[in-house]
């Protein structure tokens, strides 16, 4: 093994719980154990294959039921080109038809995660489809604050009574579709927050930003949402447990799967200096 993958993995083990759906459920009771809920995700994206995609549905169907029968506080959390969004719309709604289908069964909550700008149009539309036919309660849609056009989408969605998860963003995007740095995606943020506190009733707060959290808990204590914070699995887990002693409502999530490499880049790309690297890998 080169040094470069033997970093590698010794990161992603602090990410992802690891290849199998028992390891996620594994990771999931060790966080409820600490008061936290976990939102569980199959690692893969892109996917121009259908081989890949029925692979991923079919996980997430066994996933749903391995949720339910370990009786774990976990939501799930699909990628909109896992289920097909790559390959055309429709064969993506069936796809998410049948995990919603089955989510209800159990009650368990699914989010779609949010990608690059190209897909953003189609996983509104996604989202806002299967809303009107009636799994409104249950799931839930990421919304990313780089993006400009990210205040008509919230309002938008809000208006719908969908739930938001409020995230800054992960992909590299042009200047004409993203802020181009970070105080402007933070400003962004802090706006799209207050929205969703003056207009929503419930929310999700994905970030490890603490003085974002510090600000939405403080609007919190006049307006008494229903408030969750979530962050990444590995990244600030002390923080996450002190909030939730602090009796807020805390996830993490979790990837697992057999595709770990993309998604350790991408962490890794995140960490703008050698410091945040040694402080993610040692920090508690
Ligand atoms: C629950 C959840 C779900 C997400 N879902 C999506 C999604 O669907 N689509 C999408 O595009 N993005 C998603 N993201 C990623 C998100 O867009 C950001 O890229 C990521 O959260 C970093 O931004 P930040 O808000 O933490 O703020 P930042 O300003 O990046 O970070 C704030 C502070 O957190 C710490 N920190 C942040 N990242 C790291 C790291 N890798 N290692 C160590 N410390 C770090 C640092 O102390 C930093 O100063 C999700 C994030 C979360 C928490």
């Amino acid at each position: 093994m080169s040094v470069d993958s033997f970093f590698e993995r010794l990161l992603a083990g602090r990410w992802i719980a690891g290849p199998l759906i028992e390891d996620a459920i594994r990771r999931a009771r060790m966080l409820n154990r600490k008061g936290i809920g976990a939102i569980l995700n199959y690692l893969g994206e892109d996917f121009a294959d259908k081989d890949d995609v029925d692979l991923s549905v079919h996980k997430y169907l066994k996933l749903i039921d391995a949720i339910h029968g370990a009786k774990v506080r976990a939501d799930v959390s699909v990628k909109p080109t896992q289920i097909g969004l790559a390959i055309s719309y429709a064969y993506a709604s069936a796809n998410y038809s049948k995990i919603l289908e089955r989510a209800r069964k159990y009650h368990t909550f699914v989010w779609l995660d949010m990608e690059s700008h190209g897909y953003v149009d189609d996983t509104i539309r996604l989202y806002l489809e299967h809303l009107e036919r009636g799994n409104r309660k249950d799931t839930g849609i990421c919304v990313q604050s780089y993006l400009r056009r990210s205040g008509s989408d919230v309002k938008r969605i809000v208006k719908a009574w969908g739930i938001i998860r409020l995230v800054k963003g992960a992909y590299k995007e042009s200047a004409a579709m993203a802020y181009a740095n970070r105080a402007e995606t933070t400003a962004n943020y802090a706006k799209l927050m207050k929205y969703l506190f003056g207009n929503s009733g419930r929310f999700t707060i994905a970030t490890h930003d603490t003085s974002l959290i510090d600000s939405a808990r403080a609007l919190n204590a006049a307006r008494h949402k229903d408030v969750t914070y979530a962050m990444l699995n590995g990244i600030k887990d002390g923080y996450a447990r002190e909030l939730a002693s602090g009796r807020e409502n805390v996830y993490v999530y979790v990837p697992f799967g057999e595709r770990w490499v993309d998604y350790s880049v991408r962490r890794l790309r995140e960490l703008s200096n050698a410091l945040l690297i040694v402080r993610s890998l040692f920090s508690r």
